[in-house]
């Protein structure tokens, strides 16, 4: 008799394969946004400016469909929709810029501030499926209540997947971050990594090491979200 039960799953496999659906569908609606987007932005300036004039040029057209394409993409974003990953797609074990600190010696000062930065993963990150991430947050790095990490070990405050971290982990320089260190070679730490609002007690100061970071446009997309900047909606 023909066996048609395949062996089961264990549930490793079966989170990677939601996983992967999860990304298709994430991919397909991100893509769909976009379309609508650009269609809705170009319906709107003409049809506004054909209210207005009744006939238009191709700069007018062009000049309104921009500004109102930035208006919904606005909208957009305020609404949640789309979805978050790097910007730029970097191989996170053959990134060659990774920092080298002492955090051992060092995190009963800083208390692991940078394991409660907000950052977008990479594809990579998610097809990889070890890496956790907010499901209604696709593709934030997963937080507990705390706001720290869900990959941070309390107690130790060590990371318990720290050869598959993301690439922001591997980049992020906390020496040059003033909401972590006021002055890290004197070992003096930002007092306000204390309070349990940080870093969003923050977001109103111009930090004075915030504008110091690596050269380069391309590591510093990939590391600016772990900078405090705007994740990028693709
Ligand atoms: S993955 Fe590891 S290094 Fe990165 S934020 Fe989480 S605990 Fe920290």
């Amino acid at each position: 008799m023909k066996n048609d039960e395949s062996p089961p799953k264990n549930s490793d496999s079966l989170r990677q394969e939601l996983v992967r659906g999860i990304l298709y569908i994430h991919s397909r609606l991100n893509a769909n946004t976009s379309e609508t987007l650009e269609a809705l932005s170009l319906l709107a300036a003409l049809v506004g400016l054909m209210q207005q004039k009744g006939l238009i040029t191709d700069e007018e057209l062009e000049s309104a469909r921009q500004a109102a394409g930035a208006r919904l993409s606005e909208q957009f974003e305020q609404k949640g929709l789309g979805i978050l990953l790097q910007d730029k797609e970097e191989d996170k074990y053959t990134y060659e810029s990774s920092v080298t600190i002492d955090c051992s010696s060092r995190v009963h000062l800083c208390r692991a501030a940078c394991c409660r930065l907000a950052f977008a993963l990479s594809k990579q990150d998610v097809q990889e499926g070890v890496v956790k991430w907010e499901l209604e947050k696709p593709y934030l790095i997963a937080q507990e209540k705390d706001g720290y990490c869900s990959h941070l070990q309390r107690g130790a405050m060590t990371c318990s997947i720290w050869e598959k971290r993301p690439v922001p982990c591997r980049a992020f320089d906390c020496r040059r971050d003033a909401r972590i260190w006021i002055d890290f070679e004197k070992r003096i730490p930002n007092a306000e990594v204390g309070r349990a609002d940080w870093p969003h007690c923050l977001e109103n100061e111009q930090a004075p090491g915030a504008a110091a970071r690596p050269a380069g446009d391309e590591v510093r997309k990939v590391i600016s979200t772990k900078l405090g900047e705007e994740v990028i909606p693709l």
